[in-house]
């Protein structure tokens, strides 16, 4: 393997990749290649419109400096995974089933599960107007019962 690591340009935003795969890769993500395939159809100053053989010759990798592009590659990398811990840990706990734990610890949280509806008048047998947080209801309770989760 080779020392040097080759970089592609890529052709819709010019910027330097290092390509997945073994084949010439024109673009440097779907994104790009997407783009430029829409491009295609309506721009007439992009490099897709050059003669081919300048095309080809943009199609040659270009060796790059290691040293100068690994602190970026290092940064971006690091950037990525930085977004990737927050987007995993968010995703977890949004498909994470609620347990019944958890529950009674947000409607700890919430100081109860029903919340006293103030500008409701009580029912003549003594009920008084709650909003229900976990139904999203009002229902009708008696003072005592609201005391239960
Ligand atoms: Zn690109």
């Amino acid at each position: 393997m080779s020392q040097e690591t080759k970089y592609y340009t890529c052709k819709y935003c010019f910027e330097s990749f290092i390509p997945k795969r073994r084949r010439v890769q024109k673009y440097c993500s779907n994104t790009c290649r997407n783009k430029a395939h829409h491009a295609k159809k309506t721009a007439t100053t992009t490099r897709e419109t050059l003669p081919e053989k300048l095309e080809n010759q943009l199609a040659v990798p270009t060796p790059i400096k290691q040293t100068v592009n690994a602190a970026d590659i290092t940064n971006a990398a690091i950037g990525t995974l930085a977004v990737n811990t927050l987007v995993n840990a968010f995703t977890k706990n949004e498909n994470k089933p609620a347990t019944k734990k958890d529950l009674v610890e947000i409607l700890n949280a919430l100081k109860g599960r029903y919340h006293i509806i103030k500008n409701l008048a009580p029912l003549s047998d003594g009920k008084k107007p709650y909003y229900d947080i976990v139904k999203q209801e009002l229902v009708y309770l008696f003072p005592f019962q609201t005391t239960n989760f």
